[in-house]
């Protein structure tokens, strides 16, 4: 062994005793006769000290020590002079009497601290020194805590965990596959798995009971901030289960992850249908860290005269609760911000309640406060609240409302990361009408079962039909999602042709399951969490890349290797690309 303790290790009780460290040079700093060095490795920082006055020749060598050297000394710990109590080996230091450079460095692009001077693309090139920054190593570290609690909760339920292959036929999700050509059979293809998903029903059929595994799944979609095209699920499966039973194992894993990775009592979980989150909310994973709810002014705002209200199918008020003070300019901030492209709301109105009761809007013109106070009683608007308030077709408007809300919130200072709420959605639609392409799509994917009470409106109705299906939402975030699967063949494929796929086409890319389903498949539901997300919302963090040791930046592309790349002309030949 190079080293007797790692650098995070020594304390005062340690004083006295003769020891060997192996490390990276932090810091290294000349004051007249004396070197300091620190020594950091994964667990801490320990200072070295050379004096002059001791041994002249190793304090010359230990000057010119270069950052992130690799090193190796021995030497005696001693309690130090000056103490430094923020850090846990602050109160000694290493009298060096023999070093050794293991390695010599380049001057790294960027400084290796808390805080960097290197930009984020910089950091992406070099992600392996990024890795040596405290910050970052922590998240991996939380990462590491998280999935070693997921398989011992699991394990401790039964579940058995079980690798599925990366090689396959395509798993519809939603989104597109990357595909892999085989060379050893010309012009066809692999692709690689959204998800495990017909696997681990598979494995129900083999009466594996309890599957899970911690997967990685590649979908080839737009990215963004909180996408990665390779990403890791916590995959799950359970035999002779109902909804409710799923739902009170996975409650019970998110809660052991709560206890165990943050040290915190996860908080009631509360249940919400679709439609509701929809109405209340416009959107499938509402942020339940602050209320500010949709209240529909319909009624009461119609029939006045103003033109954008009058043709609307909609009109929907949020009470921003203290904001009355708002300036013009921040409510011309707001309209920009609804205006935006990715938005694209018309424009905002508004209407304070002033201190005495009075209420003044952007719209005075056409209500007059009678009609506003109906606004006001509708939303429980009171003295020194603002309501927020947008027009249009109920789809949009819900949409555009969902915008605002959190961007409401993140104004008023009301998502704190910290403050975890999370929810279940439940009683999704089965499917979601595609107008362009006139068919219908499977929201969740295409094994969901339909709620029993709503098989009868498949083909009648498809659009009414509710699916067994449910997300865990945390903050505001999708974590998991699941469902009730279909183990019947006949339901399945009357699925499929509600799907649009003629027998044929069923049978070509799904035959294996539907045939499965004739050899004793028990009912079965399960789930899927996002475990990058879920480390990202552990950790305080919007971004997911910040929990991935090697993620790919928002090209999808990674800069440390340089791929995706192109191939020599041998190796497309080779691959019948040529
Ligand atoms: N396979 C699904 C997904 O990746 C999760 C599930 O239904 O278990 O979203």
């Amino acid at each position: 062994m190079h080293r007797s303790h790692t650098c995070g290790e020594l304390r005062l009780t340690d004083a006295g005793k003769h020891v060997t460290l192996a490390g990276w040079v932090a810091r290294n700093r000349k004051m007249g006769g004396l070197v300091f060095v620190d020594l950091r490795d994964r667990y801490g920082i320990t200072q070295l000290s050379f004096n002059e006055a001791v041994n002249a020749a190793l304090m010359e060598e230990a000057a010119k020590l270069g950052r992130e050297f690799v090193v190796k000394v021995s030497g005696l710990v001693r309690e130090r002079e000056s103490k430094n109590l923020q850090i846990p080996t602050g109160e000694i230091e290493i009298i060096v009497d023999k070093l050794e450079v293991l390695n010599a460095a380049k001057t790294p692009p960027f400084t290796i601290e808390d805080e960097t001077d290197g930009g984020d693309e910089l950091r992406m090139q070099y992600r392996y020194l990024d890795l040596r920054r405290n910050p970052v190593r922590r998240n991996m570290e939380l990462r590491h805590r998280t999935a070693q609690a997921v398989r011992n909760y699991l394990s401790g339920q039964h579940f058995m965990e079980v690798e599925t292959p990366v090689l396959i036929k395509s798993t519809p999700e939603g989104a597109r596959d990357f595909v892999v050509p085989s060379r050893l059979n010309g012009g066809q293809w692999y692709a690689l798995p959204q998800s495990p998903q017909t696997f681990k029903q598979l494995l129900m059929v083999s009466g594996f009971d309890r599957y899970f595994q911690i997967v990685k799944c590649f979908r080839d979609e737009d990215l963004r901030a909180d996408r990665q095209p390779e990403f890791t699920q916590i995959d799950c499966e359970m035999s002779f289960v109902e909804r409710e039973d799923v739902l009170q194992i996975f409650e019970g894993m998110v809660k052991y992850l709560f206890r165990e990775v943050l040290q915190r009592e996860l908080p009631e979980v509360p249940r919400m249908q679709y439609d509701d989150a929809m109405r209340l909310y416009g959107c499938d994973k509402p942020d339940l860290r602050f209320d500010m709810q949709f209240c529909d002014i319909t009624s009461v705002a119609k029939g006045k005269g103003f033109p954008v209200f009058d043709q609307a199918e909609t009109v929907l008020a949020i009470n921003a609760k203290g904001a009355a003070p708002y300036t013009r300019k921040q409510l011309d901030e707001l309209t920009e911000f609804v205006k935006r492209p990715q938005t694209g709301a018309k424009g905002l109105i508004w209407c304070r309640v002033e201190a005495d009761g009075t209420l003044r809007s952007s719209v005075d013109k056409f209500f007059n406060q009678e009609d506003l106070q109906q606004w006001a009683t509708a939303c429980g608007a009171e003295a020194g609240d603002l309501m927020l308030v947008l027009g249009g077709d109920l789809h949009a408007t819900r949409r555009q409302m969902n915008d605002l809300r959190l961007e409401m919130g993140n104004r008023l200072g009301l998502r704190d990361p910290f403050n975890f709420k999370p929810l279940w959605v439940v009683d999704f639609p089965l499917l979601e009408h595609d107008p362009e392409a006139g068919r219908w799509h499977a929201m969740h994917h295409p094994f969901t079962s339909p709620l029993p009470q709503d098989l009868d409106k498949m083909e009648s109705d498809p659009g009414a039909v509710r699916a067994n299906a449910y997300d865990f939402v945390l903050n505001g975030v999708e974590i998991g999602g699941g469902s009730i699967r279909i183990h019947d063949r006949n339901l399945q494929q009357r699925m499929f042709n509600l799907l649009g796929f003629t027998q044929e086409e069923a049978q070509y890319r799904f035959g294996f399951l539907l045939d499965a389903f004739e050899y004793g498949a028990p009912p079965h539901g399960g789930i899927a969490f996002g475990f990058d997300r879920l480390c990202s919302l552990f950790g305080g963090s919007e971004s997911i890349r910040d929990f991935i040791a090697f993620p790919k930046n928002n090209a999808g592309r990674d800069v440390m290797i340089d791929a995706p790349s192109n191939l020599d002309a041998a190796q497309l030949k080779e691959l019948g690309l040529g």
